[in-house]
């Protein structure tokens, strides 16, 4: 990796240009898993993301004009350059938010692919010709580039998030701003140095770092942004949409999850208990489609506990950065705070505590994997969002009962089950109010599926050709001759 990372102030990419903000202001991002800095950012604010915002509008009719083929040149060169600075890019993204190194490297792996996928796809964006109602029309249905976008990311997943926004976006013909999240913007500058290098058109992709809300109201105040597309908080994602009410722009909003997590007596116990371990312990618990609640039928508890918490157990925490860490640091102290305040009230509030349920050193952000049982709907952890390496156990013993608990919230993202019952996967997939279900499998993102929730987890979807929808207006055009 480039030391240099560590000494240079990381910039602001605007019309092709790197810039410093226009304040000269900096700050440092912090490592969560030794407290050192990583790097120091410039923190942009409203005048430069009006600038970036000029450029990519600038910039949108002789990117909207090239043929799909022309366009997926450059994606696909991207993506060619990602993969070979895989190593590069998932050492920041370690060092930024504490994930371990192996995840940052899949994660890098499925954010090329992003790009790769929806280079191909922009080629079959399709209209539609419709049967007349009278001999002399002929009716027509275009597809069209919904003009510049402006993008929010989170810290979680700092570059395929990214990806995920920009690959549909510009095969589809759009231009884009993008605000990353404060915590993790060096490997979003890391991603910008190699577009650079690609050569795409100055103004097509912009990068602002620096204030949320000035960045942020700027985008939804300037007419030049059609479309917003965010990922984060469900309280950050309402703002957003009712902000967008003003100029009625198009929003996709990938929002909070509370995901349940059935094991039916039915199931393969080692294969669900590996599929908690996945859904739950990956990236910390800090994924919007983690596994938050688990629910056990009654017969099989006792013996799925026991085989879970030796699971559990045998995680290894650590700096993301040794090869070896399974589980690394919460992002920040705000995180691990919540978690900590999650399971003091579950035990108080009658929980079993299997394993875990304490940071491993005091001053340090990483906090031991966790299962408690006996777990019931008045605690917090039953239907806030968690973030963190906790998982609660309830039990039950039907399976309208279960489907009823698991459906009992605001969110609607990802729900798991695990059972060898035909006739059950089916009923149960088609019941489960949400967007996401994996059936025996806790590990259901791919690029070529539609990835979004239902209910307050969102609007809209990322991956499969739903996702390149998302940046495209629809033209009704009728011809009278
Ligand atoms: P997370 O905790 O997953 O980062 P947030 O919703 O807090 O979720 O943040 C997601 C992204 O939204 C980040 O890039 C953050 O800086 C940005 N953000 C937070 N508050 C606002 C706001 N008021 N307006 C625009 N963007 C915001």
């Amino acid at each position: 990796m480039n030391n240099s990372i560590k000494t240079k102030t990381k910039k602001l990419f605007i019309n092709g240009e790197w810039t410093e903000a226009f304040s000269g202001k900096t700050y440092d991002v912090l490592n969560p898993a030794t407290n050192k800095v990583v790097a120091t950012v410039a923190y942009g604010s409203t005048e430069e993301t009006r600038l970036a915002i000029k450029a990519a509008n600038d910039a949108f009719p002789k990117w909207a004009v090239l043929t799909a083929k022309e366009r997926a040149v450059y994606l696909t060169k991207l993506y060619e350059l990602m993969l070979k600075e895989k190593e590069s890019l998932a050492k920041l993204i370690t060092l930024e938010m504490g994930k371990p190194i192996k995840e940052a490297r899949g994660e890098i792996e499925l954010a090329a692919e992003y790009l790769l996928w929806n280079a191909e796809e922009g080629k079959r964006i399709y209209g539609e010709s419709i049967p007349s109602s009278s001999p002399s029309k002929r009716l027509q249905v275009l597809k069209q580039p919904i003009g510049p976008v402006g993008a929010i990311t989170p810290w979680n997943f700092p570059v395929s998030m990214l990806t995920r926004k920009l690959g549909p976006a510009l095969a589809a013909g759009c231009t884009f701003v993008i605000k990353p999240a404060s915590k993790t913007p060096s490997s979003a500058i890391r991603l910008f140095e190699l577009i650079e290098q690609v050569k795409f058109p100055k103004g097509v992709l912009n990068l602002v770092i620096g204030s949320s809300k000035h960045i942020g109201n700027e985008m939804m105040e300037n007419p030049a942004i059609k479309k917003i597309t965010f990922t984060g908080s469900t309280a950050v994602g309402k703002k957003l949409i009712e902000e967008s009410s003003q100029q009625v722009k198009k929003v996709s909003m990938e929002l909070g999850g509370h995901a349940p997590f059935i094991v039916f007596e039915d199931a393969n116990l080692e294969e669900a208990a590996e599929g908690v371990i996945i859904s739950k312990y990956r990236n910390s618990g800090q994924t919007c489609i983690c596994l938050n609640r688990l629910y056990v039928q009654k017969s099989v508890k006792d013996r799925f506990e026991i085989l879970l918490t030796e699971k559990v157990n045998s995680l290894k925490i650590g700096d993301g950065i040794e090869e070896s860490t399974e589980v690394g640091p919460l992002v920040d102290e705000e995180a691990i705070k919540k978690v900590e305040y999650q399971v003091e009230d579950a035990l108080e509030k009658g929980g079993v505590l299997l394993t875990g349920g304490k940071r491993r050193n005091a001053n340090e952000l990483f906090f031991e994997p966790t299962l408690i049982s006996n777990a019931s709907p008045d605690m917090e952890i039953s239907y806030e969002e968690t973030f963190g390496p906790v998982a609660p156990i309830y039990t039950f013993e039907s399976e309208e009962e279960v489907i009823e608990a698991a459906n009992k919230t605001d969110y609607g993202l990802a729900a798991y089950f695990y059972t060898n019952d035909l006739g059950r996967s089916i009923r149960v997939a088609e019941k489960l109010e949400y967007g996401i279900v994996g059936v025996n499998d806790a590990t259901p993102t791919v690029v070529q599926a539609p990835f979004g929730g239902v209910k307050q987890s969102g609007l809209g979807r990322e991956g499969g050709h739903q996702g390149v929808e998302e940046y495209l207006e629809t033209k009704y055009i009728s011809i009278k001759f």
